[in-house]
């Protein structure tokens, strides 16, 4: 397992409970990170939004589902025909990706489930993440029965009507449950074939205007770099619609905070595309799947740090409103993600919620709560179209705990 030939084209989460196997099975498909990015692209975008890119190919003159690899060569040294390369997004901290799925579908096209067999179904996170894939719509689904190496026969069936049971009537009701070990890789091939067969790649519309979530963003000069020397800031993330080219005007939301005279404001930011990189390579153009890099003529300053994590990139007047206050319609889950505890409270006037919209978290005080409403004011302000999924944490103890789901209104 390799280089990516080409640019990933689909994003796939990787859900599960926490063991099941998830990490083994991105490092199983993908091998190891290493040249998919330059040091700091790779490790710092990759390790927030765990990200792992892998290429399935096809062994020529070979029968499905025995042709599907992830291999360059086959064991007698025959060449391998590249199928597509897809971006798994892993789970570094399940509730990161919670919160970032939810309020973010835009940046899955579908999921794969891992389920070990060696516990019962369903574990508190099999379950949570069902429902959010339910929650924000995603239906192209692939289960994969993980583990399958450390039962007997008897216990797989069973595990496996476990889950048959376990999905049925939720949106993965029809996905195929593929039986694997990720650590000894066995039925890969099978597991590929079912992600071919019920994740296809979305319909893109290039013309549409350009949109890509800022995850990350850097200053990438060695420290005494001189001015002749400096590279522009850069910025790491997700397009999710349209696509970047080299060369356009880009603009930035929220983008700066001004203070003048005493009065402070967001202004957005406009600067132009000066490099972009996507899996690995350097390149004139990037589409929806997976991460990029993108060079920009921004004083550097601005960049370092991830001082624009959190913020919505596109072509200049077409991205939404900057809010720092926005009346959101809430639908709370039926019991808190990741405790026991049964019951979700009503949201009350003057709590502090955390936010996810898109790839930006912020602090908001609740100024207003009603049965199913609720208004905020944010701490820092988000870019955000109507209609935008939003991720609701509140503090229990000591900790933010997802309790649902806002709509922007
Ligand atoms: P994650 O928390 O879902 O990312 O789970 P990991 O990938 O970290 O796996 C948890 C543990 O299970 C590790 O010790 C893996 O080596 C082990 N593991 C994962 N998949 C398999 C498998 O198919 N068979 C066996 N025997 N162990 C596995
Ligand atoms: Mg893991």
């Amino acid at each position: 397992v390799t280089k990516n030939p080409q640019q990933p084209e689909v994003n796939i989460g990787l859900v599960g409970h926490v063991d099941h196997g998830k990490t083994t099975l991105v490092q199983a498909l993908s091998g190891s990170w290493t040249d998919q990015h330059s040091e700091e692209m790779k490790r710092g975008i990759s390790i927030r939004l765990g990200y792992a890119d892998a290429t399935f190919r096809k062994i020529p003159g070979v029968d499905a589902p025995e042709c599907y690899t992830v291999e360059e060569e086959t064991e007698d040294g025959e060449e391998t025909d590249v199928l597509r390369t897809v971006s798994f997004v892993d789970a570094p901290g399940h509730e990161t990706l919670m919160a970032t799925m939810l309020s973010g579908a835009a940046i899955m096209d579908g999921a794969v489930l891992l389920v070990s067999a060696t516990e019962d179904v369903p574990q508190a996170q099999t379950a949570e993440h069902l429902m959010a894939l339910d929650i924000i719509g995603i239906e192209n689904i692939v289960i994969a029965q993980n583990k399958v190496d450390l039962v007997d026969r008897e216990r797989a069936i069973d595990n496996y009507e476990q889950i048959q049971e376990f999905v049925k009537g939720t949106v993965a009701e029809d996905a195929p449950i593929v039986p694997i070990s990720a650590q000894q890789e066995v039925n890969l091939d099978l597991l590929i074939e079912a992600i071919e067969e019920n994740i296809p790649t979305p319909e893109r519309d290039e013309s549409e205007d350009s949109r890509m979530f800022v995850a990350r963003s850097f200053d990438i000069n060695r420290p005494g770099t001189t001015w002749e020397g400096l590279n522009g800031g850069v910025i790491g993330g997700s397009v999710v619609a349209g696509k970047l080219e080299d060369g356009d005007e880009l603009e930035l939301r929220p983008g700066r905070e001004v203070d003048e005279e005493g009065q402070t404001e967001w202004r957005s930011i406009t600067t132009e595309i000066r490099s972009l990189q996507a899996g690995g390579n350097m390149v004139d153009e990037v589409r929806p799947g997976g991460l990029c890099g993108v060079g920009t003529g921004l004083d550097p300053s601005v960049t370092k740090g991830d001082a624009l994590a959190g913020q919505v990139a596109g072509k200049p007047g077409t991205l939404p409103p900057t809010r720092e206050e926005f009346t959101m319609d809430v639908d709370l889950l039926d019991r808190v993600v990741g405790s026991e505890d049964d019951s979700v409270d009503e949201i009350s006037t003057g709590e502090p919620l955390m936010l996810t919209v898109g790839t930006a978290t912020t602090v908001g005080a609740v100024t207003s709560a009603r049965s199913g409403e609720a208004e905020v004011k944010l701490k820092r302000p988000v870019c955000a179209a109507e209609g935008a999924k939003i991720a609701i944490n509140r503090r229990v103890g000591a900790r933010w705990r997802l309790i649902g789901i806002g709509t922007l209104k």
